[in-house]
Order: C-alpha cells, then sequence, then structure tokens
C-alpha cells in the first residue's frame, strides 16, 4: 500500500494517529472529522496515498466508486440518508484543501447552507 511519509491520514491509516473510525474496507477508511462542522461529519479516504481526488479517478478499477459507495453507507449508518446529507471533496488551493490525501467530506444532521463556496 502506496503510503506518503508525513501525510496525516497515511498515519491515521497506519494506525500511529488516534481516529475514531466508523468503518472499514479493503480499500477505504471512514472516520470522523476532529472539528466536526456539522452532527455529522465523517471523512471517507482511500487508504492509498492518492493527492486528491483527481488522482483518485485515474487511479483505476473503481476506486473513486469504492469511495463514493462507501460516503452513501456512511451517510445510511449516520442515519441522515433520509434527511439528506452531502459530499464533498475539497481540491487544491482555491478548492480549500487542507490536507493533501483525497477524503471526501460526508456532511448531515442540520439544514446545509445553500451556497457552497
Ligand atoms: P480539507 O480542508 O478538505 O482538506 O479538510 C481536512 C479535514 O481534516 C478538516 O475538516 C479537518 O478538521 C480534518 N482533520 C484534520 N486533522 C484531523 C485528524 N487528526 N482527525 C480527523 N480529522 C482531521
Ligand atoms: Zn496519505
Amino acid at each position: 500500500m502506496a503510503t506518503e511519509p508525513g501525510c496525516l491520514f497515511c498515519r491515521i491509516v497506519a494506525g500511529e494517529i488516534p481516529a475514531t473510525i466508523v468503518r472499514e474496507t479493503d480499500r477505504t477508511l471512514a472516520f470522523r472529522d476532529i472539528s466536526p462542522q456539522a452532527p455529522v461529519h465523517v471523512l471517507v479516504i482511500p487508504k492509498v496515498h492518492l493527492a486528491d481526488v483527481g488522482s483518485v479517478a485515474v487511479e483505476g478499477p473503481g476506486l473513486l466508486s469504492a469511495l463514493l459507495e462507501e460516503c452513501v453507507v456512511v451517510a445510511v449508518e449516520e442515519g441522515v440518508a433520509d434527511s439528506g446529507y452531502r459530499v464533498v471533496f475539497n481540491s487544491g488551493p482555491q478548492g480549500g484543501q487542507a490536507v493533501h490525501h483525497c477524503h471526501a467530506h460526508v456532511l448531515g444532521g442540520r439544514q446545509l447552507a445553500d451556497q457552497l463556496g
């Protein structure tokens, strides 16, 4: 599994930094955001180090699909599938990406803002 030295989320995958894990598959990990912006705020990441969603998209067979499927399962298990939720990938400087290991934010549990940016 490709990891990036010093990458925060690779270290969470490796168990070197604690996180509240909510789901795990062979290729993905879902854990609670340390600074939640909504009652439900879970990050879903590929275990392999890929910097952003574009890198995941070109990685090959089905990783982006697996990531999105996990987002949906998280929403169901967190009880927000019916009330509604948002899946967000921040990418790059103007996209507001702070951690350069691809992650999807799954947000729900309250009425989210109309504006996205
Ligand atoms: P982004 O701005 O899209 O790169 O989002 C990075 C997210 O990672 C933010 O929502 C942070 O609160 C979250 N985060 C940073 N460090 C940790 C950590 N150790 N455990 C869980 N979430 C974290
Ligand atoms: Zn990483």
